[in-house]
């Protein structure tokens, strides 16, 4: 099994779902530790990316995820807008011209949104942010596959890894973004930031595991 095009529309579709269910959510993480924007930032934002990928033809996966990169930089403000623009600027950089991508493909394009999120915002794990949820989710992408895994169960594990990394920033002192402002009463919160990593890679183990 590989991922085509109709795949990545379905699954950015499916991630827009889960962050409209989960907005309210989104905002009660961010309102302990940061602004309370983060659930209306990406709600407005993956509105926008459906409907930049309703008004895109073609099946060039990589050309359909840099079209949700860009929406998301020019559409959404905060840190997190921009670097979630570049995570999918730079996976769809990695699958540039490509109609397919099977387990190694879409490991290489995850792998490369997220050192663009790393490049940017120089967070390393650890910080509280989304690399926390990203960064383990790769290392797991690439664990199945050196494991003999097929492209569904390395996915789900990829998402498990996610959730694990989320849970895991509770009891951090975030070092990046809005939260370093608090210092140690920024610990004893999940990031909200890693919070929706999680749910965007459950969204494509439900999609394509
Ligand atoms: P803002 O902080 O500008 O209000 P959001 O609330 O939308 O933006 O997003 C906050 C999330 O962005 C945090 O929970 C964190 O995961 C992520 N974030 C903030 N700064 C960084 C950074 N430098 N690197 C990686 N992620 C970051
Ligand atoms: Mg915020």
């Amino acid at each position: 099994m590989s991922i085509g095009a109709s795949d990545v529309r379905a699954w950015i579709g499916d991630f827009a779902a889960a962050v409209a269910e989960h907005r309210v959510e989104l905002v009660r993480l961010d309102t302990a530790i940061g602004d309370g924007d983060h659930g209306t930032n990406m709600d407005r934002g993956m509105k926008a990316a459906v409907e930049k990928l309703e008004a895109t033809e073609g099946e060039d996966v990589g050309a359909l995820l840099k079209g949700v990169g860009m929406t998301l930089v020019s559409k959404v403000g905060g840190a997190a807008g921009p670097l979630y623009g570049t995570l999918f600027l730079q996976m769809g950089t990695a699958a540039a011209g490509r109609t397919e991508l099977d387990l190694d493909g879409w490991a290489d394009a995850l792998e490369a949104g997220v050192k663009g999120v790393q490049a940017r915002g120089k967070a390393e794990p650890e910080d509280k942010t989304m690399v926390d949820a990203l960064l383990p989710a790769v290392d797991a992408l690439r664990a199945a596959a050196a494991a003999g895994a097929d492209l569904g169960d390395a996915l789900r594990r990829s998402a498990d890894a996610a959730e694990d990394g989320m849970r895991a920033t509770t009891p951090l002192e975030a070092r990046r973004g809005r939260a370093s402002y608090l210092g140690p009463r920024s610990v004893g919160h999940q990031d909200p930031g890693a919070t929706s990593s999680a749910l965007l890679l459950r969204a494509a183990a439900e999609r394509f595991g």
